[in-house]
């Protein structure tokens, strides 16, 4: 009676030749229907947290299929990254292949002869209408190596653990190789630090500073919605970035600046933003990507919440916490502010936009992106900061952007199906007492600039020039060993003057220069003086004369007001929790 009994899914992964890079995927699945004729086999094309598209069946090498008594079944492709199984009736199938894993800084799948690191989604096979099954898989460890994972240990058995879900498994990376583990209570609730490779960090000390980490989200938000946590940290020399997951994260970091207090204080900093996403992103989900469409990009306009109101949470965070001087703070935003006022993109995209087409523009990411797109990270982070400040000001301070987070929180679990923007913009009436069409209207659908003096004031914050005249520039930002040019701003005297991204300088009116001579040379001549700029650009030397102008945003500092009202300083001290 085979249909009888449920449909069970059990995966293998395998690591025997590690220099190869090559893992042993198999997965199972047992009491199919005997009716199906054939099945589908499907690889995700994307990962959480990353919304691009990877097409991670590019990787797959050596598919075969067997039934149940271990005969071969025949099988072809549909599309790149669909395989079709004739099953001819058997329950029990098993898909073996080999997966090319080799991109350890995209945090997708990687192997080497030193460790393991692998996101089910770029690499496990399902079948979709079986994506709610609970799940097993069975891990084969190279040698001594061992496993640390935020799934959920098979009792009585060795490396097997379960999901609940392909879901859930998806947002559950997996590490195997002689990484070290801290493990460390907060609120009854274990937590795992994790670092794989070597390095000059002092464990005990980041033990003491990811508590302190978790006890400020569990004030925030009220509860640690996971029996465990995982923290993931690889140390490599070329680290890019870290990605949150159900319960548990993974950080790329460089092995040698934990005694650097800037770059350790970084190090805080991102782990504050990829635990917050524990709470905003990982179960308050945006309807576009709740649940996972697994083989197309999934749109959403509220990327501008998950990622900028997290960066927005970092800098709050870190500041309650003590980790971040209030100037250090404060002279943060003060650059924040320059660089969105700079930014020519933030005149041409919206936040939800920027956003919906993260796909194509954010994560394809090239010279022009500046030019014509908001960028839903540090965009996001603006608004929330805006937005934050509204709440307070309209409630006289009985409210903010804090208590609209966690009524999201609790009103969207991820059970549900995910908010939208309008769900976000009435929770923040609800708190603001009145309409909050104009400032969703200007601010997240629309590209007006952000009206920085305005609400700053609401904390008693004065934005102020730290120059007394406006100095000329170029409009360019290069760098690296040959100063190749990396950002050209449009309409900057080098972008009307034809500079390109890429073009190595090398001179600047016949003289050698380097990044910082870029900037202060011509800040110390006049608007309308021309420079001769000496370049490379595809090995041929040319000049370029460029006309100076003036840098339109001047650098900022943000300052508090000499009287404040009763208001202005009960906002300033309960946003930052300081005393003015
Ligand atoms: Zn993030």
């Amino acid at each position: 009676m085979a249909h009888a009994q449920k449909v069970s899914v059990e995966y293998s992964l395998g690591m025997s030749k590690p220099s190869t890079h090559l893992m042993e995927i198999e997965v199972t699945y047992n009491n199919l229907s005997s009716g199906d004729a054939t099945v589908d086999l499907i690889l995700p094309v994307w990962r959480s947290g990353r919304y691009v598209v990877f097409d991670f069946a590019g990787g797959i090498q050596d598919f075969s299929a067997v039934d149940g008594s271990g005969k071969s079944l025949p099988w072809s492709k549909t599309d790149k990254t669909t395989w079709r199984i004739q099953k001819k009736g058997v329950a029990k199938i098993t898909a073996r292949y080999s997966m090319f894993a080799n991109e350890f800084n995209a945090r997708t799948k990687g192997l080497n002869d030193e460790h393991l690191f692998v996101d089910p989604m770029s690499s496990f096979m399902l079948i979709e209408k079986h994506r709610n099954l609970p799940l097993t898989i069975t891990i084969k460890p190279f040698g001594n190596w061992h496993v640390t994972t935020g799934l959920d240990p098979v009792k009585g058995a060795t490396n097997k653990f379960a999901a609940p879900s392909y879901d859930y498994f998806a947002d559950s990376p997996i590490e195997v190789g002689t990484q070290k583990e801290w493990e460390f209570d907060v609120d009854g609730k274990k937590h795992v630090l994790m670092i794989a490779g070597e390095g000059n960090y002092d464990a005990a000390q980041i033990v003491k500073d990811l508590t302190k980490i978790v006890e400020a989200h569990k004030e925030f938000w009220g509860t640690l919605p996971y029996e465990r946590y995982i923290f993931m940290v690889h140390l490599m020399a070329n680290p890019s970035g870290a990605t949150e997951h159900i319960n548990s994260n993974v950080f790329d970091f460089r092995p040698l600046v934990f005694k650097n207090p800037d770059a350790y204080r970084g190090f805080l900093g991102t782990e504050v933003h990829e635990f917050f996403h524990t709470w905003n992103v990982k179960q308050l989900r945006p309807k576009g990507i709740n649940p996972y469409t697994f083989m197309k990009e999934n749109y959403t306009e509220e990327l501008g919440v998950a990622e900028g109101f997290t960066d927005y949470y970092t800098g709050v965070l870190m500041t309650r916490s003590g980790f971040t001087k209030l100037m250090q703070f404060l002279d943060a935003l003060a650059n924040d502010i320059r660089g969105d006022r700079e930014r020519p993109g933030n005149l041409k995209q919206s936040l939800a936009e920027s956003s919906f087409d993260a796909w194509i523009k954010f994560w394809r990411n090239s010279e022009e992106s500046v030019n014509y797109e908001a960028d839903y990270y540090g965009k996001g982070s603006n608004v929330a900061q805006l937005l934050d400040l509204e709440i307070r000001q309209r409630s006289k301070n009985k409210y903010s952007l804090d208590t609209v987070i966690r009524t999201m929180f609790e009103k969207f679990p991820l059970s549900g199906t995910g908010y939208t923007l309008a769900d976000l913009r009435k929770v923040s009436e609800e708190y603001s007492g009145g309409s909050l069409k104009e400032f969703f209207d200007n601010y997240v659908y629309g590209t007006k600039p952000l009206d920085w003096e305005q609400y700053l004031s609401y904390a008693g914050l004065n934005l102020a020039s730290r120059d007394t005249v406006a100095k000329p520039w170029l409009g360019i930002f290069a760098g690296g060993d040959r100063l190749r040019v990396f950002r050209v701003l449009a309409g900057s005297p080098a972008y009307e003057a034809g500079i390109n991204v890429g073009d190595e300088i090398v001179a600047l009116n016949g003289y050698r220069t380097n990044a910082n001579d870029l900037n202060n040379r011509p800040a110390e001549m006049k608007e309308g003086e021309k420079v001769r700029l000496s370049v490379f650009r595809d090995d041929r030397l040319r000049d370029v004369e460029v006309t100076l102008k003036n840098r339109p945003i001047p650098a900022y500092k943000v300052e508090k007001v000499k009287e404040p009202t009763e208001l202005q300083k009960s906002i300033f001290e309960s946003w930052l929790k300081t005393t003015w």
